[in-house]
């Protein structure tokens, strides 16, 4: 059976609420705080595993207690974390300071994400019809690396380009087989202004310009609207669930692993979507990130 695997981000979220944001200089004292596992790898492969899929990890941590947390995270979700390695370097936080007007303040600190390196690629053994998942918060020639190797071993490499971040090598744009991306990110690559109401039809044609080579897609995360892929020939488009959002946290990242999950247990693309979607909009309802992914029975039971 094909597995996911996971070279990703590994955060852990410090989550804060205050009447109002510091200041340069200033001291103010908070409300609640609390404790969340993060970093789009780590969702991603969360979400993945919760869908009856084997993923195996490739990431680090730091040796101290946010190291230790998220480990047991990922292996109490059945993630193997043989390919996660432990340095001295801390382990990747996000900071988030929410005020009383629920505006967020947030500082990222990569730490040991920084040090993913192309070794710590060996960890893993990739087979054909593997699904190999990466984001843009590992460096770059790292995920270079990872896809390369997959694509000489004949899996199929998805690449979220997220966050967006200035440029990537060209050599690692055409190893993606599929690519995802939210509005923003779109707008960002394809060099074009989206609006967030943008017809499909612009959607696609932005996605198309983010092609390198045939037989790659791109795929469109559009929120409360759904999502839409293109091929060079087709289009497909998975209408959005009405659901009541409290958190769109990691949305894009359940939508991502989902994905994955269902490719590896061997749905089309298309079919894949349609699960990611309702996986996605389950998230949504919840609180956090990585705590928020539904499992596979949750989304089936909505899909029946
Ligand atoms: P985030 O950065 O908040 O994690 P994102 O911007 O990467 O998310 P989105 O396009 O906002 O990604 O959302 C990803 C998927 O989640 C969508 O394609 C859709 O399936 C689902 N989704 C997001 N928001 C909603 C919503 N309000 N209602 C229903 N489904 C949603």
């Amino acid at each position: 059976m094909p597995k996911v695997i996971v070279a990703g981000s590994i955060n852990t979220d410090v989550l804060t609420t205050m009447r109002r944001a510091p200041r340069p200089g200033e001291t103010v004292s908070g409300e609640t705080v609390a404790f969340g596992r993060g970093g789009k790898g780590l969702n991603q492969g969360i979400a993945a595993a919760r869908q009856g899929v084997a993923v195996e990890f490739i990431g680090r941590v730091g040796r101290d207690a946010f190291g230790d947390q998220a480990l047991a995270f990922l292996q109490a979700n059945g993630v193997g974390t043989g390919g996660v390695h432990r340095t001295d370097t801390a382990t990747g936080t996000a900071i988030v300071m929410v005020d009383a007007h629920a505006e967020n303040s947030i500082v990222v600190i990569p730490a040991a994400n920084g040090e993913v390196s192309a070794a710590d690629l060996d960890a893993v053994a990739i087979a054909a019809g593997d699904i190999l998942v990466s984001q843009f918060e590992i460096p770059r020639a790292t995920i270079a690396e990872f896809f390369r190797r997959g694509r000489a071993a004949g899996a199929t490499t998805v690449l979220n380009a997220a966050p967006a971040l200035d440029d990537a090598p060209d050599s690692l744009w055409a190893d993606i087989d599929i690519l995802v991306v939210n509005e923003t990110e779109l707008g960002h690559f394809a060099g074009v202004d989206l609006a967030s109401d943008a017809a499909a039809d612009a959607v696609a044609a932005a996605a198309r310009r983010l092609m390198r080579r045939p037989g790659q897609t791109v795929v469109a995360t559009l929120g409360v609207r759904g999502a839409l892929a293109v091929t060079a020939e087709d289009q497909v488009i998975v209408p959005g669930r009405k659901v009541k959002a409290v958190d769109t946290t990691g949305a894009g990242d359940c939508f991502v692993g989902a994905v994955a999950a269902r490719l590896a247990l061997g749905d089309t693309l298309p079919q894949a979507m349609g699960h990611a979607n309702v996986a996605a909009s389950i998230a949504v309802t919840r609180v956090g990130a990585g705590d928020a992914m539904p499992t596979g029975a949750e989304v089936l039971a909505l899909l029946a």
